[in-house]
């Protein structure tokens, strides 16, 4: 490209005349030796007046300049080499320079233009910078490429929190959508990455706006943010910040937790249990079983140990049954002292083996405040059958399997069977006829009891019946465990002890004195208001109290023998007489029961009825021993269930003072009572004699 000059002023053709560069070349001496046309633009003289003359006296503002030294090191090394240059008067040149064997050529590039144009944009950037960093939320600019261009200084502060989770922080230069998808779940990714695109593409419709809340885990917790892109229009950029919104999201997230779980075991609640019930009944693959366990007794557990003890327990139980689910099962509290486990998959057979794993893991005892505390439960199972589809109905079925759990004893597992919900249906219709008044369709009958040795009428025992207008005269067994639940069988009693002690005195009156006997519940034996309300009643009917018997069941004395002492006694101050009934059924001490304040002792039947099987000569050699050692401690025997001659027989030779037993009569009406007493005195007296004769006759 060197072109020889040979005159100063003479230059024929010149190639490089059109070349936007200019062009300059320099001998040894640093005089120039060629210009090319395009010199005026950078010195202002036209290439005639340069050619010739020293490069320091063209250019005497390169005097002292890196570029002077550049060019030297260009000549001395023979490497070629760019410089920037800045000419005096504001002007912007990338040289260009390389050595040849007669000197130097140097190229000069006008490059002010783009110079000032990055000065421009690099001022806008910092401008838009010191926005950003003015924002509270971790910002970046994408640009229509969608790679970051700016951060603030948020972004910074969160990429090092980032860093140390493991992930990779958005930097200057990354695709954004790359490094900020990385930790969000599958939705969330796609939900952002067509958010951010449309909005870069400019095809979304109405405001360019874009928000998106998404879970991003970079601490051992996880953290929520907000994602809200805008558009900036002109240049295609986009905006986008991150706002950690984990404090609200927690705030709802408690409140939505404290909605769906019970607070004291942390276990899933009613209305969440009744949700994943629902849930696991739509899956048609999976039919899963409901086992629904209710403590027994818990309620001595809280009045004997207290109310934080009792919930020190039940958080236990609620922590043991969860030990011991399948995975993929679910515990939860319905209230009070029942839990709910939901065994997903599972059948009958399978939810029943469940049961009497979780019954048994009740066996190892549960400690609070230092003591040891043995729990049972009873368990109900019910397995989804094709026919259910709705959570409560399997929850109602297997409630109703809990029920006959319980009525059957503690510590058992029953399994749902569709009658039980006709029960159910029916311990619903006689809760809601109680509460409407149905102590009016009460009636009481009245059986007697009668002495052993003479056959003499000594009382009677006052049965409650209750006359259903559509279902007839009812026994108490299919309707005092509700009203028991309901809270009813107070009232009932109080309302029976009013009416039995005025028919007796009614009776006294008539010339026919009998004692009158009442059953008592448990509940009412614990409640307070028992002696209130048989001292109300004795004093309204005038009855004596020596006249009334309390029967009180072995067990409802039995479970806090110290307890029931107490009330004896206070009872017994009143002047009344208290049975203990049922005897035989329990599993209570002899000893313990006869050392109470008690003026008699019922056998139960299921003892008369044992005692005949085993005793092939007649005699029943338990029944005499139980009715003696009473004897010798002042308490009178009564057998009940005495339904035939042997019966009779056996009670006799036993020793036992009194018999009960539809041998010698029904539970009756009370009009029809008066009749049979007249039937008895007529026949000399003797009732026993006269069941014999009934009945052989
Ligand atoms: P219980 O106190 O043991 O009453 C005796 C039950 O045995 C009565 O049943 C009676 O009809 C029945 N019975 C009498 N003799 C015989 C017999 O020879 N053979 C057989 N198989 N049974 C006989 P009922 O009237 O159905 O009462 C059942 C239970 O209901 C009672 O058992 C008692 O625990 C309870 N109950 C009855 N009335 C009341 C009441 O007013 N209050 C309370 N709390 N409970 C009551
Ligand atoms: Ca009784
Ligand atoms: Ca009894």
């Amino acid at each position: 490209m060197h072109t020889s000059v040979e005159g100063a002023t003479t230059v024929p053709v010149d190639p490089l005349a059109t070349v936007p560069d200019a062009v300059v070349h320099l001998d040894r001496g640093w005089h120039i030796t060629y210009v090319n046309s395009t010199v005026v633009t950078v010195v202002g003289r036209p290439a005639e007046r340069i050619v010739g003359r020293p490069a320091l006296d063209v250019f005497p503002h390169l005097q002292g300049t890196v570029l002077q030294r550049e060019l030297h090191a260009v000549a001395v090394h023979r490497r070629p080499a760019v410089v920037e240059y800045h000419t005096p008067d504001g002007r912007w040149f990338e040289v260009r320079a390389s050595a040849e064997d007669h000197g130097l050529v140097v190229v000069f590039r006008d490059v002010t233009a783009a110079r000032r144009r990055s000065d421009r944009q690099e001022a806008r950037l910092q401008h838009m910078a010191a926005v950003l960093d003015a924002l509270p939320s971790a910002t970046v600019l994408v640009d229509a490429d969608g790679r970051i261009v700016l951060v603030n200084r948020r972004w910074k502060l969160a990429s090092e929190v980032v860093q140390r989770s493991g992930l990779r922080p958005g930097r200057i230069g990354d695709d954004y959508l790359t490094v900020m998808t990385q930790g969000m779940d599958t939705d969330d990714r796609r939900v952002v990455a067509e958010g951010v695109r449309g909005l870069l593409a400019g095809t979304v419709a109405g405001a360019p706006v874009f928000t998106h809340d998404y879970a991003h885990q970079t601490r051992a917790e996880p953290g929520w943010f907000r994602l809200q892109a805008s558009r900036v229009e002109g240049v295609g950029q986009v905006v986008i910040t991150h706002t950690d919104i984990t404090a609200q999201v927690l705030v709802q997230e408690t409140l939505a937790w404290r909605a769906s779980h019970d607070d004291l075991t942390g276990l899933p609640n009613r209305a969440r249990l009744l949700h994943v019930i629902g849930a696991a009944l739509a899956d048609r693959h999976n039919r899963p079983a409901l086992l629904f366990l209710d403590l027994d007794g818990f309620k001595t557990v809280n009045d004997s140990l207290g109310h934080e003890v009792g919930d020190e327990l039940l958080r236990q139980v609620g922590n043991r049954l969860v030990e011991e689910v399948r995975p993929g099962d679910t515990v939860g509290r319905l209230g009070a002292d029942q839990f709910l486990v939901l065994a997903r998959d599972c059948d009958t057979a399978e939810a029943a083996a469940l049961a009497v794993q979780l019954q048994q893991s009740f066996s190892r005892p549960f400690v609070a405040a230092g003591l040891p505390v043995p729990l049972s439960a009873s368990i109900g199972v019910a397995a989804a059958t094709p026919g259910v589809h709705q959570a409560h109905q399997l929850l109602s079925d297997a409630d109703a399997a809990a029920y006959a759990a319980k009525a059957s004893g503690r510590d058992r597992v029953h399994l749902f069977s569709p009658g039980l919900r006709e029960a159910a249906r029916w311990r619903l219709d006689v809760a809601n006829r109680l509460r409407d008044g149905a102590v009016d369709q009460f009636v009481v009958h009245y059986q007697p009891l009668v002495r052993v040795d003479t056959g003499a009428i000594e009382g009677v025992e006052a049965l409650l019946r209750w006359q259903h207008p559509e279902r007839g005269l009812l026994a108490p067994d299919s309707f005092l465990g509700v009203a028991e639940e309901t809270g009813q069988l107070i009232p009932i009693t109080r309302w029976l002890l009013g009416e039995t002690t005025r028919q007796a005195a009614a009776w006294a009156t008539e010339g026919l004195p009998l004692r009158m006997s009442v059953n008592i519940s448990a509940r009412h034996f614990s409640a307070e208001t028992l002696v209130h309300d048989v001292r109300v009643a004795l004093r309204d009917s005038g009855l004596p109290p020596e006249d009334l018997v309390l029967e009180l069941t072995e067990t409802s004395v039995a479970e806090d023998p110290t307890r029931a002492e107490d009330q004896l006694a206070v009872l017994r101050s009143s002047g009344v007489r208290v049975a203990i009934d049922d005897f035989g059924t329990g599993w209570s001490s002899l000893a313990q029961l006869l050392a109470l304040p008690i003026a008699t002792l019922k056998i139960d039947r299921s003892l008369l009825t044992a005692a005949a099987r085993l005793a092939a000569d007649g005699t029943g050699p338990v029944l005499a021993a139980i009715v003696s050692l009473a004897r010798t401690l002042g308490i009178r025997s009564v057998a009940e269930g005495v339904e035939t001659a042997e019966h009779l027989e056996m009670v006799r030779a036993a020793g036992c003072d009194l018999a009960q037993g539809y041998l010698l009569a029904r539970p009756m009406p009370a009009e029809e009572v008066p009749r049979w007493a007249s039937r008895v005195r007529e026949a000399g007296g003797d009732s026993c004699a006269l069941a014999l004769r009934t009945r052989a006759g």
